[in-house]
């Protein structure tokens, strides 16, 4: 059956993969290294394959979500002789060397192979709310897509199969400076007693003024040229002074305020400080200075 498949690996996130296409009416053929995890799939209506090869054999398309590619690995090169004309879509988290690593071994033995990196939680899943990003052969992914879409908002973000993970890196490393900022906030005001919760209604306010300057401070990073418009780096950096002398003087941690600041300082260095804030990518193109 064209809409049959295959999940490999029952973790949280994989049962919640093989749930989900099993919900949406695939029939869902599955295999884990603890075949325990199977048991509510399989009285849900799940097919356990008694081997990786029978699960491999099952279906066209296959879809792998272990711990890493290390484990994923280990789990398919015993059966890479098996994958000849199937799909491979990886939804293991890892870096795009990984990624592609693995699609130079999949065309080695046949297969069509879709790298992709799950941006949700196991909850949501099914839901549009799960965002799955995928890249490699555009092709594979028109064919499944009907299947794919199952899991949640899929996208296809280009041939080159190592970006779904670079898109991966970049949302988690977006997602932890706004965490890192909030909590820096929480700190400083926790240490004047102002509750975390009195500080939520503001930061999200800002969190989605900043988002608005996204699109124009891109343009300008891609056209190399960066005209304040707004605020200079010479400015911001009086600012981020404010930050670290505030950190220093209440007694919480100061380190993600000087290295903002320090960022600040080798963009004026560098003569960047009559540019607008964008003009600080130069400082992040390049390896660290600071070991
Ligand atoms: P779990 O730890 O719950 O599951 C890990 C899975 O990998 C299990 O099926 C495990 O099998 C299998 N496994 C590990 N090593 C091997 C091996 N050597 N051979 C065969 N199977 C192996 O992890 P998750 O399901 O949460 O995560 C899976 C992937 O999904 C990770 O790459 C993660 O980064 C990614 N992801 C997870 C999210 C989440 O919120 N959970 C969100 C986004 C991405 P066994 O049961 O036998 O141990």
């Amino acid at each position: 059956p064209t809409n049959s498949v295959t999940v490999l690996g029952l973790g949280l996130m994989g049962r919640a993969l093989a749930g989900a296409l099993r919900r949406d009416g695939h029939a869902t053929t599955v295999w884990n290294r603890t075949a325990a995890k199977a048991d509510d799939l399989v009285a849900e209506g799940a097919t356990l394959a008694a081997s990786i090869r029978d699960a491999v054999s099952a279906n066209t398309l296959i879809i792998a979500c272990v711990s890493d590619y290390e484990a994923l690995r280990d789990l398919l090169d015993p059966v890479g002789d098996l994958l000849d004309g199937r799909v491979l879509v990886n939804l293991t988290s890892g870096t795009s060397a990984e990624a592609r690593e693995t699609a130079t071994w999949a065309a080695g033995h046949g297969a069509a192979y879709l790298d992709g990196a799950i941006m949700a939680v196991p909850a949501a899943i099914g839901t549009a709310e799960a965002v799955l990003l995928h890249s490699g052969p555009r092709e594979a992914f028109d064919q499944h897509e009907p299947v794919l879409r199952s899991l949640g908002t899929t996208t296809h973000l280009g041939e080159d199969h190592g970006l779904s993970s670079l898109y991966d890196v970049a949302v988690l490393g977006l997602m932890w400076s706004i965490l890192n900022g909030f909590l820096q906030g929480a700190a400083l005001l926790g240490a004047a007693g102002v509750p975390a919760s009195a500080f939520t209604e503001l930061a999200k306010v800002s969190a989605t003024t900043v988002a608005g300057w996204l699109p124009a401070y891109a343009e300008q990073i891609d056209q190399g040229a960066y005209p304040a418009f707004d605020s200079t780096i010479d400015t911001h950096l009086g600012a981020m002074a404010h930050l670290v002398d505030e950190s220093e003087a209440l007694g919480v941690s100061a380190e993600l305020p000087a290295f903002i600041k320090a960022l600040g300082e080798r963009a004026v260095a560098a003569g960047r400080g009559g540019d607008g804030y964008a003009g600080l990518i130069d400082q992040f193109r390049k390896p660290s200075e600071v070991g």
